[in-house]
């Protein structure tokens, strides 16, 4: 499953960084999903109860934002909120429009506990 293998990454990300700052708990993640990324929100979450059980991450708090997906116009300049990374620019109709935001999958920022 796509999800669980991004679950797995981020968990292997958070934990290198944990023992880096020789912390004891990871408190909350804040995660950047964009709307276009890719990641279906209920299979993630799903694989992450699954990827987290059992490790330090258990009882960690996730935080997930969602960028919405913004594309601009090659053509017009027109900026637009697309549904997918291939809409077209709803003022010319140009199909070649470049992805501003929306495709994010990033840890944004995580707090630990020191003991
Ligand atoms: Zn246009």
């Amino acid at each position: 499953m796509h999800e669980l293998s991004i679950v797995m990454s981020i968990v292997d990300t958070v934990e290198k960084e944990r023992e880096k700052q020789q912390a004891d708990t990871v408190e909350s993640i804040e995660l950047d999903i964009g709307m276009i990324s890719g990641v279906e929100m209920e299979a993630f979450y799903f694989a992450w109860e699954a990827g987290v059980r059992k490790t330090k991450l258990e009882k960690t708090r996730l935080k997930i934002n969602r960028p919405p997906a913004k594309a601009k116009c090659t053509e017009c300049g027109q900026t637009f909120v697309a549904t997918s990374s291939f809409d077209a620019c709803p003022e010319c109709e140009n199909p070649f429009c470049d992805i501003l935001s929306g495709k994010e999958l990033r840890i944004k920022r995580m707090t630990v506990i020191k003991n």
